[in-house]
């Protein structure tokens, strides 16, 4: 593509970090044809938006970022990428103002297509099968100064009836050490103090290109890695399927410099028989395994805990089950999702779909649990010494940051903090649930 100078592109990311950080990437391709970066408000002469196929309503979502897009340029370019552009191309390509629609295999190579910005009259669909997208591309965003997000694997080769991911994005594969190693130097030399790995499956990492099942380092390794690179002050898994988190990795994380005691486990469902329908690759017995072995030797420990409710058939002695396993368990805080059909699916397929206001309810309960949860975690950690780092918003005159074991702290604002570590006593909980402390006089920098 000839370069194109003084032209502007904005982004919009929907979805997961996974996402985030690909925007990134797809961001920098763009750098280095020409192109200046804008805000997604502002005029812009292509706008690009990276679509989630996870999202509620995401159909309704895309028309309105259309829309959004449209009435600060008319006249722009619109292009689709990510996991719904390749579910559902030519959904995406007749929603009105759209030209250009990219698959997974194309989403990376985007500015080959933009030759010509004219609009079209439709839009144009490039997409592929997705046994095609068997390639990886590395990629790392940085989120808001403090924090980046660093995929380490993409794809996925497990079953999961209820999930559309691995027709998104394809079979498992993953970076190699050498490459992520290269990654994470290359963010700490931006003053990042906090990476957070990411992919789809992560724990599943190891698996080659091209459907080469092997490569020659396993997560364990990877993390060992990655906790010797200096520069890094903190690593955190981002979350992590509870049958691949082994032993080893729960004793590095005890032991490490720089990964945080912070695990986020998809448990999905608290009933042996949903999970058994749900085609997960485990038992609650093993998901109560691996949180009392975290328990056992990091007692500090924030876990966080995906749970779908509403699954086809799913009872309410089912759901019953699900909450009191969670209430038993000594987690901090749940993720709540509530079952909506996706086309392609065999879930989809299956009888015995729940009412939307019961799910709806079943979700409510669960959501105030997390509340508890939290709170319980929260009021366990006051007292104790922990270290902070502070993010970079200014909200309502306070500024934010989290522990090393993800408890949200709150101070007044003070520029000076942003992005900086700082050795606290966490001291109370406030009305709105965040934690005010004491910074340690011992440790200040
Ligand atoms: S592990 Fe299951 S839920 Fe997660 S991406 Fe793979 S198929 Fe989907």
């Amino acid at each position: 593509m000839i370069k194109i100078m003084n032209k502007k592109v904005a982004f919009y990311t929907l979805g997961c970090k996974l996402n985030f950080s690909e925007t990134s990437t797809i961001a920098r391709s763009f750098n280095s044809e020409g192109f200046d970066r804008v805000d997604f408000s502002e005029k812009a002469d292509i706008y690009v938006i990276n679509t989630c196929s996870v999202t509620e309503n995401a159909d309704k979502r895309f028309k309105t970022i259309v829309k959004q897009a449209q009435k600060a340029n008319p006249d722009a370019f619109v292009a689709a990428v990510g996991c719904y552009a390749q579910l559902k191309p030519q959904e995406l390509a007749d929603v009105h103002g759209v030209d250009l629609v990219l698959g997974a295999t194309e989403k990376f190579k985007i500015t080959d297509y933009l030759n010509d910005l004219s609009k079209n009259d439709f839009g144009e669909v490039h997409s592929c099968e997705i046994e095609d997208a068997d390639f990886y591309v590395g990629s790392y965003s940085i989120g808001d100064r403090t924090r980046a997000f660093l995929k380490v694997q993409d794809g996925c080769d497990y079953k999961c009836t209820y999930c559309t991911i691995p027709l998104a994005r394809g079979i498992s594969r993953s970076d190699t050490v050498a490459n992520v190693l290269k990654n994470a130097q290359e963010i700490s030399k931006q003053n990042i103090k906090e990476i957070v790995l990411t992919g789809v499956n992560i724990g599943d990492y190891g698996k080659g290109e091209f459907g080469n099942k092997k490569h020659e380092h396993t997560f364990l390794d990877l993390v060992t890695e990655l906790d010797q690179v200096e520069g890094i002050e903190r690593l955190r898994i981002s979350s992590i399927e509870p049958n691949l988190l082994k032993n080893e990795t729960i004793d590095l994380v005890s032991k490490s410099r720089a990964f945080v005691p912070h695990f986020h486990i998809p448990l999905q469902s608290g009933s042996n028989a949903i999970l058994k329908k749900m085609k997960r690759r485990y038992m609650r017995e093993l998901y109560v395994d691996r949180v009392e072995k975290i328990k056992d030797v990091m007692p500090h420990a924030c876990i966080g805990v995906d749970v779908i409710v509403g699954f086809p058939g799913e009872t309410d002695e089912e759901f019953l089950e699900t909450y009191n396993f969670l209430t038993e368990l000594d987690i901090s805080y749940l993720h709540v999702f509530t079952y909506s059909e996706r086309d392609n699916t065999e879930a989809a397929t299956m009888e015995g779909g729940v009412p939307n206001n019961v799910r709806s309810k079943r979700s409510k309960m669960l959501r105030g649990l997390s509340v508890k949860k939290r709170r319980a975690f929260y009021e366990s950690q006051l007292k104790t010494k922990r270290t902070v780092l502070f993010e970079s918003e200014n909200k309502e005159g306070f500024i934010h940051g989290f522990t090393e074991n993800y408890i949200k702290v709150k101070t007044p604002w003070n520029p000076e903090l942003i992005n900086t570590l700082h050795q606290v006593e966490l001291t109370e909980i406030d009305a709105d649930g965040l934690v005010r402390f004491e910074f340690d006089k011992l440790f200040m920098n």
